[in-house]
């Protein structure tokens, strides 16, 4: 098989999903599932919808064009707020969108009108992780106007947490967006259909004891779906599986080498040290001691390798561009053999979008009658 290729296991990606929608289920929260990371798969995306998952989210236009094309079952939500240039294909193509600016809510409703078409619109609130979202004492005002426009429907409010600054969601910031969409319906006279409280960064605090969901409906997942994990302090989630994807690679190089590099020591191909901090050896000085050092075909341009899990005993010394350098500890990799990595959430989307790594999909989905639940 080719290598380096990533190794996804659907069957456990939709154990993973159908977990978390029983769970979620029982707190009446519903999943959007989000299939950014992996570029809008198919695959992926017909497994969670499979496993129960409501509606599928993605951060991109494109991914969401390519489900849609490979007939992927909707409904879909772009979760980035669109860039005014690609509204027409947003109302083309997904079914909401996640907004913050009015002037987008604008470009989207002409757009909807030019297509005869009805597009609903979520707004974001800013909770205080500060990436995207509308200032709390500004939301009405927003809401107004998108109550106002032809085209486009106000639908729900969202936000989203922990991505840029790590702010934790929690019942205080929850309880905020309950807080707000009471305002909001005041103000429009309706309920609104959808509150999306959050990401997988959302998980610790609905699975935890006595958290109060309030008005939240919908949590939007990406990480705890593909890796089992969450993302505030990347913690196994009980239950799931971590390992459904996996990064093979090929060893191209194993050799015993000098344990400490010679010569005159500058700056390394991603690294920004100052010469002269590290110590050097001359070339005679070059030291007798000797290590396995075991070179696979992998590095920056195909994935993170600072987010790579290494097989038991063996260590990732370092990587460029195209080489990834490991001490293979107690374990034998000849040339030609392969080794497997877990991946971190960057790791995966790195690998998932570099045109070197190849996809192979394994396990078998469970039938339709299976997935309910
Ligand atoms: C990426 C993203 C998600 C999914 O995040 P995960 O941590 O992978 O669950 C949800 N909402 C928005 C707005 C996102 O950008």
């Amino acid at each position: 098989m080719s290598a380096p290729r990533v190794e996804a296991d659907l069957a456990r990606l939709h154990h993973n999903a159908h977990h978390l929608v029983a769970r979620l289920g029982g707190r009446g929260i519903s999943v959007t599932g989000v299939t950014k990371a992996v570029l809008g798969s198919p695959e992926v995306a017909a497994t969670m919808r499979a496993a129960g998952i409501a509606r599928l989210g993605d951060s991109r236009i494109e991914n969401i064009e390519g489900m849609r094309r490979a007939g992927v079952p909707g409904p879909f939500t772009l979760i980035r707020s669109p860039m005014p240039s690609q509204a027409d294909r947003v109302v083309a193509s997904a079914d909401v969108s996640l907004n913050t600016e009015a002037a987008v809510v604008r470009a989207l409703s002409a757009a909807a009108v030019h297509r005869a078409a009805t597009h609903m619109v979520v707004l974001m609130v800013e909770l205080g992780d500060l990436r995207e979202g509308i200032l709390p004492g500004d939301l009405l005002e927003v809401a107004l106007l998108v109550e106002s426009l032809p085209g486009v429907e106000l639908h729900g409010l969202g936000t989203n947490l922990a991505c840029q600054s790590g702010t934790i969601p929690s019942d205080r910031n929850m309880a905020e967006l309950t807080d707000l969409v009471g305002t909001v319906e005041r103000a429009v006279g309706r309920r609104l259909d959808r509150v999306s409280g959050g990401n997988s960064a959302n998980l610790p605090w609905v699975l935890g004891d006595g958290a109060e969901p309030g008005r939240i409906d919908d949590l939007r997942l990406g990480e705890a779906i593909l890796l089992g994990r969450e993302p505030v302090r990347r913690t196994p989630i009980d239950g799931l599986h971590t390992d459904a994807f996996t990064l093979v690679g090929e060893v191209i190089e194993s050799k015993r080498k000098p344990t400490q590099p010679w010569g005159e020591l500058g700056q390394t191909a991603f690294e920004n040290q100052a010469p002269g901090e590290r110590p050097g050896r001359a070339p005679e000085a070059r030291p007798a001691d000797g290590r396995l050092r075991t070179i696979v075909a992998l590095g920056e341009q195909d994935t993170d390798p600072a987010g790579l899990l290494p097989p038991p005993g063996c260590r990732v010394l370092g990587a460029s561009s195209d080489h990834l350098v490991l001490d293979p500890g107690p374990n034998d990799f000849p040339v030609g053999s392969e080794v497997r990595f877990q991946l971190g959430y960057g790791a995966l989307v790195r690998a998932m979008t570099s045109p070197f790594v190849a996809t192979v999909w394994t396990g078998a989905v469970p039938g339709p009658g299976a997935a309910r639940g």
